[in-house]
């Protein structure tokens, strides 16, 4: 599954608007899948609208549903440091997931929730144009590269995300939420791919 194959879809995410307000207000009444029946409320995605750098979760947890923020629980927290570690804050850069209403129980996304989302996050990419990518753990990863290979072979590289006109560098890493079921080496290969986060943001923000 990748995002190109949604892009001449007749979603309602591309007829939504022109800018990122426009787009969250159309997604905020979104039955397009299951989980609608189960949300407070959707979650759009936080931050800069032209963010040079966005990060692309999988899903909103608990807290997430309740606030209609994403990564505000204890995933979020440690999102949080690690974005705060490389001397930016959530203000600088935006954070969206790849299904916008959560999954009950926080399970994975199903392939059909993601098809159905996947032309939101689409909308986002093109109106942010960010420069880089930051994709946190599996779901988001292997629907951006379009791939079948799993984050722990990918994070700690990067890729060229090229489509709709952005060309931006694609950095999988580890999903904090991993990290803080993992901790020690998880989270020291964490910090690493946010070290090299900030050098490939230096290069070409
Ligand atoms: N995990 C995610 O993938 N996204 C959130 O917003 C919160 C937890």
């Amino acid at each position: 599954m990748s995002l190109d194959s949604f892009s001449a879809s007749s979603h309602p995410a591309h007829a939504a608007g022109d800018t990122l307000a426009d787009v969250a207000i159309a997604a905020s009444g979104c039955e397009l899948c299951k989980l609608a029946a189960g949300r407070t409320q959707v979650v759009f995605g936080v931050g800069r609208p032209d963010a040079d750098l966005l990060f692309v979760g999988e899903g909103p947890g608990e807290q997430e549903d309740l606030k209609g923020e994403p990564f505000v629980g204890r995933a979020g927290q440690l999102l949080t440091q690690l974005i705060e570690g490389i001397g930016l804050t959530r203000d600088d850069v935006y954070i969206a997931n790849v299904v916008k209403c959560r999954p009950p129980g926080n399970r994975d996304p199903q392939p059909d929730e993601i098809e159905a989302c996947a032309p939101w996050l689409d909308r986002q990419l093109v109106l942010i144009r960010p420069r880089v990518i930051v994709t946190l753990g599996n779901f988001a990863t292997k629907l951006l590269l379009d791939t079948k290979e799993g984050i722990t072979k990918l994070r700690g590289k990067e890729f060229a995300f090229s489509r709709a006109g952005i060309d931006a560098a694609l950095l999988p890493t580890l999903h904090p939420s991993a990290v803080l079921r993992s901790g020690g080496k998880a989270l020291a290969e964490s910090r690493a791919d946010f070290v090299r986060i900030k050098r490939v943001l230096a290069r070409l923000a």
